[in-house]
């Protein structure tokens, strides 16, 4: 039977006793808190490349990369150098600068998906404009969501399934008015009736319908091509707006996102993540016609006194400089896809229940039979439970994972073959402890 010592989590013990006293949770955002996984949260001091340090001094190859915007790793030298120059100039002005004009153009020269851009500072902001752009452009009230995608945590979109096929959703948080959530649809992912129902239930009252890019929120639900076409056509049969959400997707499945990926011209588009480098940046885009409901040229309001950062433009413009480099969309996609199959074949020798499913340098671990999981409700809870063990497996082998298991795993370029190499050699033993 494998054994594993435990890392030491001394340090982070006594920082995240300290931290309870602070914030609520001891933490800053609920999933770091480690509720979901075994031990205390791990305190970061540093990072570098592929790899992460914590306050113990535990060193790890890290997968979470900071939630997605890490597609470069940690410390890159280009951004971490445009980013100094810029402290030098200034942290913010509150006025326009040259560098949102450069990084807009650097997007909207290579993105055939959107014409006009308009950048905030977290993904949740772009996405709550996105939808009063919707509502305000359509003069409509509803949306529609899907069971499984997170939007951030925006009044109308914490929203969760109420039941039945078509629902008002019903709040996932204490502080949401009923009346917001009775404007938000939710219904389940990959399901054609559904969508057509909810069209037949609420004519022209649907302002918006939103999705994930492939939703990699509650675990990796890729959808069919067939589907997210069909999408299309009955909102614009419908002159409902479709929004992409590509907080996650944008900039990681290819410089024109999940959009590219599909081929599918949504209405709007909103970003997040990649396209700030690693600092606070979100965007959201649209067509010029469409953009120009935005104040101060239309009636839709929405500011920001750090829209637009100098700092956080420097690291976007640094990093989207090097997606857009020849061949780095592909070589991320032929690493990610060496390192999943290899752990794949190590799954069916020994018939062990877990999935491996990926795209682009997503993956996710699914400890299921099913091959192929599209639906939030196709997930069983029950099996998180394997999760905390492979959890806390790689944790003691030097690998960081996201502390839940509906939480995906991200590759960077910084990851090297031998980096890879000592992951796929620790997950063979994780998952030797999961199903010993
Ligand atoms: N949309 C999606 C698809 C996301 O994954 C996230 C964050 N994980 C958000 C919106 C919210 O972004 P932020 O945390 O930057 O507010």
């Amino acid at each position: 039977m494998t054994q594993l010592h435990d890392i030491s989590r001394e340090k982070s013990a006594e920082l995240f006793d300290k931290a309870k006293n602070y914030f609520p949770g001891g933490v800053n955002s609920p999933v770091r808190a480690f509720k979901s996984v075994y031990g205390t949260p791990l305190f970061i001091e540093r990072g570098d490349k592929a790899r992460i340090w914590d306050a113990d001094g535990n060193e790890f190859i890290d997968y979470c990369c900071s939630w997605g915007p890490l597609i470069l790793g940690h410390n890159n030298d280009q951004i971490r150098e445009a980013v100094a120059a810029q402290l030098y100039k200034g942290l913010s002005f509150g006025a326009p600068t040259r560098l949102e004009n450069e990084l807009a153009e650097l997007i909207l020269s290579r993105n055939s998906y959107i014409e006009m851009i308009r950048f905030v500072s977290s993904g949740t902001e772009a996405v709550m404009s996105a939808i009063r752009l919707a509502r305000g452009f359509t003069k409509r009230d509803k949306i529609v969501k899907f069971d499984g995608c997170y939007h951030g945590h925006s009044d109308s979109l914490l929203v969760k399934a109420g039941s039945g096929l078509v629902t008002f959703g019903e709040t996932s948080s204490a502080g949401v008015p009923k009346a917001f959530a009775d404007e938000t649809i939710v219904i389940s992912l990959n399901d054609k009736e559904a969508l057509v129902e909810v069209f037949t239930s609420f004519p022209n009252e649907i302002a918006a319908v939103i999705i994930e890019g492939i939703p990699a929120n509650n675990g990796l639900l890729i959808q069919d091509s067939e589907y997210i076409h069909f999408l299309r056509q009955l909102t614009a049969q419908h002159g409902t707006l479709l929004i992409f959400d590509e907080v996650i997707t944008g900039f990681r499945l290819g410089f024109e996102g999940a959009a590219g990926y599909y081929g599918v011209q949504p209405d709007i588009i909103t970003y997040g993540k990649i396209i700030g480098g690693g600092m606070p940046v979100g965007a959201y885009g649209a067509s010029k016609a469409l953009m120009k409901y935005i104040s101060p040229d239309g009636g839709v309001y929405q500011a920001g006194t750090l829209s637009g950062n100098p700092v956080a433009m420097a690291a976007g413009i640094a990093a989207l400089e090097i997606l857009v480099q020849p061949d780095f969309y592909t070589k991320q996609e032929e690493t990610t896809k060496r390192f999943v199959e290899t752990i794949r074949r190590y799954i069916a020798e020994k018939g062990y229940e877990v999935q491996l499913f990926t795209v682009g340098s997503i993956f996710w671990f699914a400890f299921t039979t099913q091959s192929s999981i599209k639906r939030a409700d196709d997930i069983d809870p029950r099996s998180m439970e394997n999760y905390k063990i492979m959890h806390r497996a790689l944790l003691n082998q030097g690998i960081y994972f996201g502390p839940s298991g509906y939480e995906v795993g991200f590759i960077s370029s910084a990851h090297t073959e031998s980096d890879l190499d000592t992951t796929v050699a620790a997950v063979k033993i994780a998952l030797d402890i999961v199903f010993q």
